[in-house]
């Protein structure tokens, strides 16, 4: 399919961010190919996988990295040059939107300073994509990204969007998503539905459906559940779970005088609570009576 020259408009001065397949490689605009055509310059994560898309689409166009490593350094001086020569230059990154869990944001905050015009190009990204067919709430969503590598930051990090009332979207890599499971069965609700979306538009492409023990069980019993990529989307808390912060209120009164697995005891019996869930928030707490 050809597009036809110059049916795409290309503005310049103008940045352009792009967003690039997340696995299928049918899954680009036509205006992406355009503009990844037209355009002076494209600014790539990594050149040789962005050389990998633009020759399949026989797009022989000048590439530069800008990545986690050097975007800072380098933003103010790119914003200088697209404006003095007014260049159109897209942005993109190895897979999906740009700035989204990737590079991009200094360069759109220097770009914006200058007064230069700035356009998304959109298209796929997995975190969209994931709650597409997660069949959970998609009319309020919250995305988190990844959590913290380290377990106790990540530990922190869940427990912080635990309650969450809106849908939770994380990104989470091969390496740590048992983790990351094994971090949600313990933190949030243990019966709250989650969706594991695995190599989401490719051959493989797998959904896990279930409560998070259920889903690690599924992965774990899967020759392919440690490899590949993962979104993870989160049920919303149910409304009961909304009621957390006055349990919270009652351990913090109660945590001077008695020991963490009495106060338990007592308010889950007290608030009607199940003991799991009022221990999950406990463990929260640091000053508990010895
Ligand atoms: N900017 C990208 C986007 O728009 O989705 C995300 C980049 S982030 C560095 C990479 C993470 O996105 C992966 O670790 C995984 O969590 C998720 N991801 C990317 N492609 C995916 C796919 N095909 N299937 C499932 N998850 C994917």
């Amino acid at each position: 399919m050809q597009i036809p020259a110059g049916s795409v408009p290309i503005e310049r001065p103008c940045l352009y961010l792009v967003a690039t397949p997340i696995g299928q490689l049918a899954d680009i605009s036509l205006r992406a190919l355009a503009v990844l055509d037209a355009c002076d310059l494209v600014l790539a994560e990594d050149t040789r996988m962005t050389r990998r898309l633009l020759d399949h689409y026989v797009i022989a166009n000048t590439l530069n990295a800008v990545h986690d490593h050097n975007e800072r350094d380098v933003a103010a001086r790119l914003v200088t040059r697209i404006a003095r020569d007014s260049l159109a230059v897209a942005l993109v990154s190895d897979a999906g939107t740009p700035l989204v869990s990737d590079p991009g944001y200094p360069l759109v905050r220097a770009a914006i300073a200058a007064g230069l015009t700035v356009r998304a190009v959109p298209g796929a990204c997995a975190a969209l994509a994931a709650l597409c067919v997660a069949g959970l709430p998609s009319n309020r969503f919250a995305f988190e990204g990844f959590l913290p590598h380290k377990d106790a930051a990540a530990r922190s990090a869940l427990a912080a969007v635990a309650d969450e009332a809106r849908t939770l979207i994380l990104y989470e890599s091969p390496r740590r998503v048992r983790r990351t499971l094994q971090l949600i069965a313990e933190i949030v609700e243990a019966s709250r539905e989650i969706c594991v979306a695995r190599e989401l538009t490719k051959l493989h492409e797998t959904h896990y459906r279930g409560t998070a023990s259920e889903v690690l069980a599924m992965l774990e019993a899967d020759p392919f559940g440690a490899t590949g990529e993962f979104v993870i989307v989160i049920a919303p808390a149910t409304p009961h779970e909304a009621e957390d912060g006055q349990v919270e209120s009652w351990l913090r009164a109660l945590a001077p005088h008695l020991p963490r697995s009495r106060a338990v005891e007592v308010i889950s019996s007290v608030l009607a609570r199940p003991r799991n869930d009022v221990y999950r928030l406990a463990l929260g707490i640091d000053d508990f009576a010895r």
